[in-house]
């Protein structure tokens, strides 16, 4: 199941962008968005400082 972003949690500090291999994870304005190209490897998960990044 791909990861999605709580848009309550998010701070927009952009940590997961980078922690992402396949490049899933979008800025959206100021907070981050999970597009379709997310292969639910879970890597952002534990970089979100805000535990923002949930496995649904
Ligand atoms: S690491 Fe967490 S708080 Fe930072 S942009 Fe990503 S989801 Fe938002
Ligand atoms: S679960 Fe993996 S592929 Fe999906 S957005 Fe997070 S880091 Fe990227």
């Amino acid at each position: 199941m791909p990861a999605v972003i709580d848009k309550e949690l998010c701070v927009g500090c952009e940590a997961c962008l980078g922690e992402c291999p396949v490049d899933a994870i979008e800025m959206n304005g100021d907070m981050a968005c999970v597009n379709d190209s997310c292969i639910d490897c879970g890597a952002c998960v534990e970089i979100c400082p805000l535990d923002a990044i949930t496995m649904q």
